[in-house]
């Protein structure tokens, strides 16, 4: 049967799915109110270069809001506010809903953790009047991209004693930075015939810490140079060359995060992955009062080596932080019941928020043009990770995908879809799977990165607002 042409017209422009550039259509409130959060962010990214870091600073966001550590708490109610941290690189946070946690919760999960040089156990050497830190990589990198850029020290070394002592060097304006050379291209003849991925031996990462020896004639230190640091760390941290066994010391890049674009449109800066995810899945946490069902936040640590140790998603600590909820909840520890709460968990809702691939146009080949997320084209849903054949992945239910569409487009919050790359390119996972072990219905949703895993990455700022948009209202709507 025909029908009339101005109706078919009409249909038409809404049977097609588009994924318009937001800085396009976006209403100049909402780009005003983009400037402003990125201004937030770049302040607490710089501040937050490493787990322990961010972890710390959002103990203290969440207790300038009121939240306080759920040990101190026998029982819990509507509207209370409650976090826990995580072995110190972790963190977990709360805000029981008036329905109480055994309707489910309401979770925005993401990591902490990022792409670095971790120290190796004993890292100090001296090699012709130069001394190094010997340093083993942390996750997915391209080893070549970390030399010759200034580097910063940030840490913390444990003594016997039981104290700690923080280390943070390279970030002000007048701290030195640290470096690992590379060879001039003048003599790079037989380097540059080598594959990118063979050029730079991970063990040729090591970081120039020093070069003027101890200048006291009577010394009797074989290695002056290294005698020289040595004494210099004593003075200033309290620490010798034995406590670095028990240090943990990231070497990341030494720059903060800066706009990019004469119209500042992008943010470049080091950590984005996971970070651009976690600060807005922690504000929309923050924000909420006293929300239909218990919502919850969890920034984990070590997803960029596979979630394991105490501290990643597969811990056992983060459930345990549920399972606190569930109790209190229910009127104190000993109320607990191991089969409410896993029902709880069958009607959890979480969205696994972490950062995906942006197209772009220099490496068309690995992007499959129809299925990839687009820079400045609001957050992206992501349905299943996992590489070749959806191996490793966590695939969401459609029913569930369905679920989140629906809240996104009645708050106008722009949203696009697709993979990682090509299915035969590569691939990649997220703490997703592991969540979703536990019976709740996940999904990955974030922000597309330019050069995700290099020392400085890039995000668009109004993804980054819309992202938190999309975050807050899961939590909020998800009833
Ligand atoms: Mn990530
Ligand atoms: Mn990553």
């Amino acid at each position: 049967m025909a029908k009339k042409k101005e109706t078919k017209k009409t249909k038409s422009k809404e049977l097609f799915a588009e994924f318009p550039n937001q800085y396009k259509v976006a209403s100049n409130d909402d780009i005003a109110a983009t400037m402003a959060f990125a201004e937030e962010y770049k302040a607490f990214l710089d501040a937050s270069k490493t787990e322990r870091e961010f972890a710390k600073n959002a103990v203290a966001s969440a207790e300038e809001l009121g939240f306080v550590d759920i040990s101190t708490k026998d029982t819990l109610n509507a509207g209370d506010k409650v976090y826990s941290t995580i072995k110190g690189k972790g963190f977990a946070a709360a805000v029981i809903g008036k329905k109480g946690p055994d309707a489910g919760f309401n979770i925005l999960g993401a990591h902490i953790d990022s792409p670095r040089l971790d120290l190796k156990p004993n890292p100090i050497f001296e090699d012709n009047d130069t001394v190094y830190f010997k340093t083993h990589y942390y996750g997915g990198i391209k080893k070549y991209q970390w030399t010759t850029i200034p580097l910063a020290v940030h840490g913390v070394v444990f003594t016997n004693d039981g104290k700690s002592h923080e280390i943070c060097v390279g970030e002000k304006d007048d701290d030195p930075v640290f470096y690992i050379t590379d060879l001039l291209p003048h003599l790079g003849n037989a380097q540059m015939a080598k594959k990118a991925s063979e050029f730079i031996p991970a063990e040729d990462l090591n970081v120039i810490i020093g070069g003027i020896p101890v200048r006291d004639e009577k010394t009797k230190d074989k290695e002056i140079y290294k005698a020289a640091i040595l004494k210099l760390l004593s003075e200033e941290y309290g620490i010798t060359e034995k406590d670095f066994v028990s240090a943990e010391i990231e070497i990341v890049p030494a720059a903060k995060a800066r706009d990019v674009g004469f119209d500042r449109a992008y943010i470049a800066a080091y950590g984005h992955d996971d970070k651009v995810c976690a600060y807005p899945a922690l504000r929309a946490l923050l924000a909420q009062e006293k929300p239909a069902r218990t919502c919850v936040t969890l920034l984990t640590d070590k997803e960029e080596i596979g979630s394991y140790a105490n501290s990643g998603a597969s811990s056992y600590l983060y459930e345990n932080f549920l399972m606190e909820l569930m109790a209190k909840a229910d009127g104190g520890i000993d109320k607990f019941n191991t089969l409410k709460f896993r029902k709880a968990l069958a009607a959890t809702k979480m969205l696994s928020t972490d950062v995906t691939t942006a197209y772009d146009p220099k490496y068309a080949s690995v992007f499959e043009k129809r299925n990839t997320a687009f820079m400045s084209c609001g957050l992206k849903i992501e349905k299943y990770t996992g590489a070749r054949g959806k191996s490793g992945c966590s695939e969401a239910t459609g029913d569930f995908i369905a679920e989140i569409t629906d809240i996104l487009d009645s708050n106008s919050i722009p949203w696009q879809t697709g993979e990682l790359g090509k299915i035969d390119a590569g691939g990649g996972g997220t703490i997703a799977a592991v969540m979703a072990e536990l019976g709740m219905d996940v999904v990955d949703m974030g922000v597309p990165v330019w050069s995700m895993h290099a020392p400085i990455e890039v995000i668009s700022k109004i993804d980054l607002y819309f992202l938190y948009l999309g975050y807050k209202a899961f939590i909020e709507n998800i009833k």
